[in-house]
């Protein structure tokens, strides 16, 4: 079985076609067709996927699919709404099966990226994990015993929207106050250099080189913002408990001097046993997505 991952994002789609083992044989990427609808949406993804299996020779039949799109899917398929693509009430794996004729199953596109992480990325050989993607956003994935968890409501691993910080005065995207997305993403991080210290650097990338050449108040900055996250991070191994935590996203290009500052911000929480959690950078960059949904694509 030859499998298909796709990663469907509010800009682009990517797709690759993978082995059964994960050996990536061949990627696409093109602009989201958000112009006509859904229906439109998934036809040019169809066509996009067709024209790949096609160059490489692979009967499409040979072929399952995994999608990973930009919101919560529920066990079974369902969306209740994707708010970056306008899209509502709808089971896209199903429509995109039809499309293609082939089977295709549909997760949440942070689960994707943990997924692939775990499968053939810096997770390999764990049997659970969690994969924290520090972006615009803070998305994250939970693997426990080689499977993903969606979830009954399609909100496992929505690390990003657990309540960290009263003091928040700004109002999330999700429609709360006090998320961890609001301080511990790039976006996050940015912000609160100018909110804290009045630091003039208008970027999280901005904020981690000031820290690394020696600025004091931007590694304050960066101390600050990954306390939060060290806190959830408590709260899953209180809860899940997984062996590994894999750190990615556009933010973990700050290297182990990132992953340090996380990694000091949790080490010190929990006080029940003296073992930690495994702290690792993520290894696939953008592949992660479409791996996952790959890996995905076959029960
Ligand atoms: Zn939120």
């Amino acid at each position: 079985m030859t499998r298909i991952g796709i990663d469907l994002g509010g800009t682009t789609v990517k797709a690759g076609l993978f082995t059964e083992e994960g050996q990536l044989l061949s990627k696409t990427e093109f602009p989201t067709a958000r112009e006509n609808g859904r229906t439109g949406l998934l036809s040019d993804i169809a066509s996009h996927v067709w024209t790949m299996v096609l160059e490489q020779g692979v009967p499409l039949s040979d072929c399952a699919a995994g999608i990973g799109v930009p919101g919560p899917v529920e066990e079974g398929g369902y969306t209740e709404a994707i708010p970056n693509l306008g899209i509502r009430d709808c089971y896209m794996g199903r429509e995109l099966s039809a499309l293609l004729d082939i089977p295709v199953r549909i997760l949440n596109d942070a689960n994707a990226a943990a997924f692939g992480e775990y499968w053939t990325g810096a997770g390999r050989g764990s049997r659970s994990m969690i994969c924290v993607t520090l972006g615009t956003g803070v998305g994250a994935g939970i693997v426990l015993n080689g499977e993903i968890v969606g979830g009954a409501h399609g909100l496992g691993g929505e690390l990003g929207h657990v309540f960290v910080n009263p003091d928040e005065t700004e109002r999330c995207g999700c429609g709360a106050t006090g998320c961890l997305d609001q301080v511990a993403s790039a976006n996050g991080v940015a912000r609160y250099a100018k909110k804290l210290y009045d630091l003039p650097y208008p970027t999280a990338k901005d904020v981690c080189d000031a820290a690394k050449a020696g600025d004091a108040l931007a590694e304050k900055t960066l101390r600050y913002c990954m306390s939060f996250l060290g806190k959830a991070l408590c709260m899953v191994g209180y809860t899940v408990d997984p062996e590994l935590v894999v750190i990615g996203g556009g933010l973990s290009k700050a290297g182990p001097y990132l992953l340090d500052i996380i990694y000091d911000s949790y080490k010190d929480l929990p006080k029940l046993t003296t073992k930690r959690m495994q702290f690792k950078l993520a290894t696939l960059g953008n592949d992660a997505g479409i791996t996952g949904a790959a890996r995905y694509a076959v029960k």
